[in-house]
């Protein structure tokens, strides 16, 4: 026994911020709260090695392969202002960007992406087309929907049966029967409510915008992809985490979770280190936050549990330019189910990026799986190579062996807004705040996307440590 006088250790002070999970939303947060309350102290506990979740890049032979996002909008509230913020120049992509096509008929049709070019679309016939007209006179509706029954309702079934996958392959690898339109596209709900119909709306919006630009004597503005050219989004990662610095701390996965009676919350990782917060965020996803949550909130945890997300398979090929028949003179095209194609879709990486391939060479990247195809996320690379391979065959007339590969498989790549989520979302989030003290975070729940995953980071981040409003400046 010693015999040392035993002196109390003082407890240490409880964090200002503690954040679970390292995706791009927590990390977010964190560079958020560290420019608004420089003095806090805050940690970032992520369970892997390597931080950023879904997001990151892999260089191979001179590709880069995005093993998840390629890029973002440039919305005013999301990714690419930040990325300034943190020293980054995000690249706009090639402005072939807006060109885009769906596989349909044999062949690569246009997606339209306009009004004019949606009534002069080869993906619809003379029917689909004189009902797509007829839009104007829908009445609007009140209530939730998911995105085939709204286009179903506003342009009618030949618009459903052409669109409606195309919609959401894209964004979320979903099924347009289930997916919620008011949590996935709240804009196109916006233009009905507010103009009381989508083609009048979006035409309205382009001439506002022509008329704004006009008088600026710029082009008109629109949204456009920016990514962050040969390196790909790990450089976004490697930028949030360099900003994070000691705070984020990887390998910590969290495995327990509870409230103080002093109103603090307490939590566990894996090793057993316990850490005490003031402010606590949740950004894990679903499957995750269901595990942490289960023992304070079973029914909370089930809802999560039971919240579906995509699989999703990632195949980066690298080619010799001459081996690939097609210009790829756009972003890609999407492959709606049943049209003899297993691959959900083809993106034409080097064409908008072009530092992602090497000279003479192109890079494309296939994404297959989604929620109507999950084996095609589980099979072996061999195998899935094997589909790949066919389905470029066909669609792009590529014969060739790829001169590089890189294959990435998630298990749960893309959570799944599905009808009634932003209300299970509401209920979730109030009763984890009163029972555990601790905020939801991320794109499963605030948004769709990196931009989603963004803005709620601002959400919480503005919640937590509020920036003062602006005062107007005054005259006189
Ligand atoms: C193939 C693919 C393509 C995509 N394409 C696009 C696109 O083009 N545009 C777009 O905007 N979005 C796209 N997305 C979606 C986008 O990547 C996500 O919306 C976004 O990255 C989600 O970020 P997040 O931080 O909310 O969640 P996540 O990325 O899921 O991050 C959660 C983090 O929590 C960690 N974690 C889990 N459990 C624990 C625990 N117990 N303790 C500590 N940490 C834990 C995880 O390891 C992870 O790092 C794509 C996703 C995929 C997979």
């Amino acid at each position: 026994m010693s015999d040392r006088p035993s002196v109390a250790r003082p407890r240490p002070e409880p964090l200002d911020a503690l954040i679970v999970g390292g995706g791009v939303a927590g990390l977010a947060l964190a560079a958020l709260l560290k420019r608004r309350r420089p003095s806090w102290t805050i940690r970032i506990l992520e369970a892997q090695a390597r931080p950023g979740g879904t997001v990151g890049s892999i260089r191979h032979d001179g590709f880069t392969t995005d093993v998840g996002p390629i890029g973002a909008l440039d919305d005013a509230d999301g990714v690419v202002p930040l990325a300034r913020e943190l020293g980054l120049a995000p690249v706009p992509a090639a402005p072939e960007a807006s060109r885009r096509w769906v596989w349909a008929n044999g062949g690569l049709r246009p997606l339209p992406t306009s009004p004019p070019s949606f009534l002069a679309s080869e993906l619809l016939g003379p029917a689909a087309k004189l009902r797509a007209l007829a839009e104007p006179l829908v009445p609007a509706a009140d209530r939730e929907e998911s995105v085939h029954a709204f286009l179903i309702r506003r342009f009618g079934y030949g618009v459903a049966r052409a669109l409606a996958e195309a919609a959401v392959l894209g964004v979320s690898g979903g099924d347009p029967t289930r997916l919620s339109l008011d949590a996935l596209f709240p804009s196109v709900r916006d233009l009905e409510r507010r103009h009381g119909s989508v083609l009048v709306g979006a035409l309205r919006k382009a001439r506002e915008a022509k008329t704004r630009a006009a008088a600026t004597a710029g082009a008109a503005p629109r949204p456009r992809l920016h990514g962050f050219g040969a390196e790909g989004m790990q450089a976004w990662v490697d930028a949030l985490a360099g900003d994070a610095g000691e705070a984020l701390r990887t390998e910590a996965p969290v495995e327990r979770l509870e409230r103080s009676p002093s109103g603090t919350t307490h939590v566990t990782t894996a090793d057993g280190a316990r850490l005490e917060a003031r402010r606590t965020a949740l950004a894990v996803p679903p499957h995750a936050a269901a595990a942490l949550v289960g023992r304070a909130l079973p029914e909370v945890a089930a809802g999560l549990a039971a919240m579906r997300s995509a699989p999703m398979r990632v195949v980066g090929l690298g080619y010799h330019r001459i081996d690939v028949p097609h210009p790829l003179d756009g972003f890609g095209f999407l492959i709606p189910r049943d049209r003899g194609v297993r691959s959900l879709g083809v993106l034409f990486g080097s064409s908008l990026f072009p530092g992602q391939a090497p000279p003479e060479h192109v890079h494309l990247r296939v994404l297959a799986g989604g929620v109507r195809d999950p084996e095609a996320a589980e099979l072996s690379d061999d195998a899935a190579l094997a589909f790949v391979r066919r389905d470029l065959r066909v669609t792009l007339g590529v014969d060739a062996a790829p001169v590089s590969l890189r294959q990435v498989r998630w298990a749960r790549a893309i959570p799944q807004a599905e009808l009634g989520h932003a209300e299970r979302v509401a209920s979730w989030r109030a009763a984890l705040q009163e029972r555990l003290g601790v905020t939801l975070l991320g794109a499963a729940y605030g948004g769709i996307g990196l931009n989603g995953a963004v803005r709620d980071a601002r959400r919480v981040a503005q919640a937590w440590a509020p920036e003062p409003a602006q005062e107007p400046e005054r005259s006189g």
